[in-house]
């Protein structure tokens, strides 16, 4: 039989670019082969403490406690702190599932706020509005590498006596006053997970200051043991433990960091000034925060179809992704309230593709087609 050429469907693009693709050109592969050559798979192993060593280095915070993803992190913090039923947590409405999910594990109230026009974060005026007798902590969320306002934050939480949790999956990398994220709370969490600035497929990490709450998460995430009597539990706990194989893949990925952030600010920077002029609006940081680029993401013009924009854009082969939803709008955490701020942001923001491996000629195509597709 003869060899019949490929058909190419009518229209479909000859190049694909995805929303994220991770970079694993360092020692990813040299480490996870220690790991197999050795047997050493599961969560006793060493790449497990050097991940968590690289870490508290990187990032100047004192304890790094590696889990399995980034969802955990936030239960694993919030359950340490001691939330639980009958409490209240603050926390925006728009930001991403797992944060109001894991308040809601620990059998404590999401309380939601709004978020502001200018970073799609978290508005301190409102946090201050919704504090209760029953508030005992503060989510900050940040969102798509701008950090929120933490000095507004830390004073409402001073002068209310409430904890601080920072979700900083999507913060890795950024500043602020020229200090990293994570040492500003009480607890900070990261995410691991494939597309995030750095990846071990699934992963996450809880960081403190405090010593003592350190060694309590490393109790709880190891199913209460107590760490001199194996099979001795002192607490009720979890297994949230990163395997050896995950943290091996984490060191090769934190040791490049530096590298991978700045080729990400870079992508922003040339998407910020091919879309200068053009109708979108980018998110703008607070004073004094550097971004850490996570997801290039942009408000449409009110009015414009946003489906639309993504169907364009992926018929030209390349992926987008559109800015979470509302929790407040779910199913399950409905309360008939409204926050215009963060239903605009939900509804008219779009993520482009923001991966280290992207090239200037492919960030000039996709903000070429985003301009053709709101000339349309
Ligand atoms: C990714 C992410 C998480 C959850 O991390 P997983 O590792 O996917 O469980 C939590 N919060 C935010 C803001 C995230 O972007």
């Amino acid at each position: 039989m003869k060899d019949r050429p490929v058909q190419r469907e009518a229209g479909q693009p000859k190049t694909f670019i995805p929303v994220y693709r991770p970079d694993l050109s360092g020692n990813e592969r040299r480490y996870v082969l220690e790991c197999l050559d050795s047997t050493w798979i599961s969560s006793n192993g060493a790449f497990v403490g050097r991940f968590e060593a690289e870490f508290s280095r990187a990032l100047e915070i004192a304890h790094a406690i590696t889990v399995t993803n980034g969802t955990v992190a936030l239960h694993l913090a919030l359950h340490g702190l001691g939330i639980g039923p009958g409490d209240e947590v603050i926390v925006p409405t728009f930001s991403y599932i797992s944060c109001v999910n894991t308040i809601a594990q620990t059998g404590a109230k999401p309380v939601f706020v709004e978020s502001r026009l200018s970073d799609w974060l978290m508005d301190p005026d409102d946090v201050s509005r919704k504090v209760s007798g029953r508030t005992k902590a503060i989510m900050a969320v940040h969102l798509y590498g701008a950090v929120c306002d933490m000095s507004a934050l830390k004073k409402i939480a001073a002068q209310k006596g409430l904890l601080i949790i920072e979700d900083c999956a999507e913060v890795l990398g950024a500043t602020l006053a020229g200090r990293q994220v994570g040492t500003f709370g009480d607890v900070a969490c990261f995410s691991f997970y494939g597309n995030k600035t750095v990846t071990t497929g699934e992963g996450g990490m809880v960081a403190t200051q405090n010593a003592e709450l350190a060694a309590r998460l490393r109790l709880l995430k190891n199913q209460g043991q107590d760490s001199n009597r194996r099979y001795w539990h002192t607490e009720f706990g979890f297994n949230y433990r990163m395997t050896n194989i995950c943290a091996a893949i984490g060191l090769a990925q934190i040791e490049r960091l530096p590298a991978i952030v700045a080729r990400k600010r870079a992508i922003a920077d040339l998407y910020r000034a091919l879309l200068s002029g053009s109708p979108v609006t980018c998110q703008k940081p607070n004073a004094g925060v550097a971004s850490s680029e996570w997801l290039f993401s942009v408000l449409l013009p009110e009015g414009a179809a946003r489906d639309r924009v993504a169907a364009y854009l992926a018929a030209n082969g390349v992926e987008t992704r559109p800015v979470f939803h509302c929790a407040h709008h779910m199913p399950m955490y409905r309360t008939g309230e409204s926050f215009p701020t963060a239903e605009a942001i939900a509804e008219r923001g779009i993520s482009l593709p923001s991966f280290p491996g992207l090239n200037d000629a492919d960030v000039e195509l996709i903000a070429g087609l985003l301009k053709a597709s709101l000339r349309q």
